[in-house]
């Protein structure tokens, strides 16, 4: 495999040594795993962000949109999280990185939720979006740093993660439950001969491309997400926004647009693996926070977005979940359980006789 872009392993340790990782912090935080259907998944309760004091919550109520940000790392103030800029390059705290064609940015994060947390931002306040242009982004990303794997928060409310008007990605090296879920049936996609496809054993509704042709994965990813946006399934309520036959505008991702993508790309040996996690934020009456998004009766352990960490299987729960805990007699395996249907209520095909069928549908339009 091709050398890193740079020492990793230096740039991680200065990174703790400056204390911009909280490393003290991080080691209060509550973590296990459980035992499940989907395989061993991941579970942390975190406590090493600061908790908000109801003070603090209502002045951050209070706060305007446009006041800037104070990171609490470095103690600068950005105009969002994620802006980088030249201080953060000659203080140590984040690097430059040549992804996409364009200077990118690249830091650890201050509260890692797993080792060596990375982020990687875009030089350019922008929204995310996923597009052929990530795809190529995330590849890129792999080929600096071959022992990370990388991926991106989905571009669309409900589905997407915290940030969605800075362009980033997340990384690290750590093995998530996703990662060794294995394949369960695989399918061919004519166009696109070099790629091995997949269906992922998973509670999220996945498709894994293998190849070793990057040029050729980047192209079939493409393919997968232009057919997901605009797919359609009234049996198992996945509502595009799409009529059938339409295509996506020229113009990129327009308003009505429901379905998108959590893409995952990591390398084993010279061979890229990329995981793409169909999500889609269509909401209902019945479920007006989203149908495909963990309904009210698993609020007590988790109700915000179903991000790219969670997608993978690591449960990131707010310090509540203790009291949760406590007050339901709940278990620790408990939880891990909870986390499964968490994860099974964000797959749009679910792992019945239905849903798998539905799942096949869909990749026969590949
Ligand atoms: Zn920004």
């Amino acid at each position: 495999m091709a050398a890193s872009y740079f020492d990793t392993d230096e740039f991680y340790n200065a990174s703790r040594e400056a204390n911009y990782v909280k490393v003290a912090d991080i080691a209060r935080n509550i973590a296990w795993t459980t035992d499940t259907q989907w395989g061993e998944l991941q579970i942390t309760i975190n406590l090493s962000k600061p908790e908000k004091d109801p003070r603090a919550i209502a002045a951050a109520a209070k706060k305007k949109a446009d006041d800037p940000y104070i990171d609490p790392a470095t103690g600068r103030t950005r105009p969002c999280p994620l802006c980088v800029c030249d201080a953060d390059l000659e203080c140590g705290y984040a690097r430059k990185i040549p992804i996409g064609g364009e200077t990118w940015g690249m830091w650890y994060s201050p509260y890692a939720y797993y080792n060596e947390h990375c982020i990687a931002m875009s030089w350019e306040h922008r929204p995310m979006h996923i597009d052929r242009a990530a795809f190529t982004c995330l590849l890129d990303f792999v080929d600096l740093f071959p022992s990370y794997f990388i991926g991106s928060n989905a571009d669309l409310p409900i589905v997407g993660g915290s940030i969605l008007s800075h362009d980033h990605f997340q990384g690290g090296r750590h093995t998530f439950p996703m990662e060794v879920a294995p394949v369960v049936e695989t399918f061919d996609m004519p166009a696109f001969p070099s790629v091995e496809a997949g269906i992922v054993k998973w509670p999220l509704s996945v498709v894994r491309l293998r190849s070793l042709d990057r040029e050729q994965l980047v192209d079939a990813a493409a393919h997968v997400l232009a057919v997901w946006t605009t797919y359609n399934d009234d049996a198992v309520g996945i509502v595009s926004g799409f009529a059938d036959g339409e295509t996506v505008a020229s113009d990129g991702r327009i308003d009505k647009i429901h379905n998108t993508i959590t893409p995952i790309v990591r390398r084993k040996g010279e061979v890229y693996e990329m995981d793409l996690a169909l999500r889609c934020n269509i909401t209902s009456d019945e479920h007006p926070l989203g149908v495909f998004h963990p309904h009210e009766e698993l609020h007590h352990v988790k109700k915000e977005n179903i991000g790219l960490i969670e997608v993978m299987g690591l449960a990131i729960l707010p310090p509540r979940l203790r009291q949760v805990m406590e007050e339901r007699g709940m278990s620790r395996d408990d939880v891990g359980q909870v986390f499964a249907q968490v994860l099974e209520h964000a797959g749009v095909f679910k792992w019945d006789d239905e849903g798998r069928e539905a799942f096949r549908r869909f990749v026969a339009r590949l």
